[in-house]
């Protein structure tokens, strides 16, 4: 309402969605005006509004495109404020931005991204490798974590590069259902062959917190007909932490048929200790950051000492992620570390990989063929 300009139209105010407004603004000296206008629209909107019983604040969030400097049609104008409004939400919210040709690039990528992997997920062009993981008594392999690798034009791109969009767009769901059921199949066969190894599979937040997340797990078990012991399902710390109540009603119907739980890059994110000793989990895995800190800080090594002494009094296995020098793996032994898994015992390989290692690893007349120094 501040805002006067001798050469200007009247500003326009249109709302455009239940939530989201429109300005548009004409007349000179754009930049200065919009920079002006969007600021005060942040700062109006934080004042407190008061109700008969409760005071409630609420925040703005406002991108801006100007014609013809950003953009030279309506509809680009629209949707490049709507690119400079995404910028400002994804810092947060509650502030006030430009639009930036950098950001229509990551938008135009991130939906490319997204498109793939929609055709990635119907043409089903995911693969599972395999990372053993090593019993620290025995020097055997006791188990491995499978970790999805999507096969794209030939080559193979790791989850980094995709798993937080497929958790954004949902595809997720689809992706994390084929990992569980490829996973417990290919365990099932493994041991068909008279070879022991359990499978660890990742679950994300988005898989776990839907209905039916049990049953979907037992169903996979049942189908490929593999025991629920030789499956462990690894929750992130954010996730394990979230709602105490329902993380319960999720775990407990599995955990009662013999699937464990691990809590997976332990120590990075806020456990609550209250929390910790009444959730119904079996395993610690210590985050690899820990562990490859572990040599030269000895603050790195009080906390793998710490959660390895938690892990016994709650009565957890710990396994240790990220282990590639005999140094790390000693000291963890030494602490009483159950479980390393690392790239000094070996990377994630393909099924196949995986079982002549299992096989060599297994064989009656050599029982510690892994070649790692007792
Ligand atoms: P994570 O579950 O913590 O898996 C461990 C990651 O550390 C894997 O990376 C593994 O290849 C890597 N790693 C293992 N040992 C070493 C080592 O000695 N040195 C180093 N530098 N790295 C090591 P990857 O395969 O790229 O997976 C990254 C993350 O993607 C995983 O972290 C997990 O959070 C996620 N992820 C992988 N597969 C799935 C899946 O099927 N579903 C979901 N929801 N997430 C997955
Ligand atoms: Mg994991
Ligand atoms: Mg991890």
């Amino acid at each position: 309402a501040k805002y006067r300009h001798a050469d200007a139209g009247a500003p326009v105010v249109a709302r455009l969605s239940a939530d989201e407004f429109a300005v548009l603004i004409t007349g000179p000296a754009i930049t200065g005006v919009a920079k002006h206008v969007g600021r005060a629209i942040v700062e109006t909107m934080k004042a407190p509004i008061q109700l008969p019983h409760l005071t409630v604040t609420v925040t703005a969030s406002v991108g801006v495109a100007r014609f013809p400097l950003d953009a030279t049609s309506p509809d680009e104008l629209m949707q490049n404020a709507s690119f400079a409004l995404d910028a400002v939400k994804s810092d947060g919210g509650d502030g006030f931005r430009f639009f930036e040709s950098e950001m229509n690039q990551k938008a135009v990528a991130r939906i490319t991204l997204e498109n793939e992997l929609r055709r990635a997920v119907e043409n089903q062009e995911f693969v599972v490798h395999y990372q053993p993981k090593i019993d620290a008594r025995t020097n055997e392999i006791s188990s491995c974590e499978a970790l999805v690798r999507w096969r794209r034009d030939g080559r193979l791109v790791g989850p980094g590069a995709f798993i937080e969009v497929a958790e954004e767009c949902g595809l997720i769901v689809q992706i994390g259902d084929f990992v569980l059921a490829e996973s417990c199949r290919a365990a099932a066969r493994w041991r068909a062959q008279g070879l022991r190894a359990g499978v660890a599979v990742n679950v994300s937040a988005v898989q776990f917190e839907r209905d039916g997340f049990s049953r979907t797990v037992l169903k996979a078990l049942a189908d490929a007909g593999l025991p629920p012991s030789a499956l462990e399902l690894e929750l992130t710390e954010s996730v394990a932490m979230s709602d105490p109540e329902r993380v319960i009603a999720q775990v407990e119907p599995l955990r009662a048929k013999g699937v464990r739980f691990a809590i997976d890059d332990f120590g990075t994110g806020h456990s609550s200790l209250a929390a910790l000793t009444r959730l119904p989990f079996d395993t610690f895995k210590i985050d690899q950051t820990f562990v490859r800190r572990m040599e030269e800080d000895p603050s790195a090594r009080v906390v793998v000492e710490t959660i390895i002494a938690m892990a016994r009094a709650l009565d957890y296995e710990t396994v240790a992620e990220g282990v590639e020098t005999q140094t790390q793996f000693a000291f963890l032994r030494l602490k009483g570390c159950n479980t390393a898994q690392g790239w000094l015992f070996g990377k994630p390989v393909s099924e196949g990989e995986f079982v002549e290692r299992l096989r060599a690893d297994q064989r009656p007349d050599d029982r510690r063929a892994t070649p790692i120094a007792s």
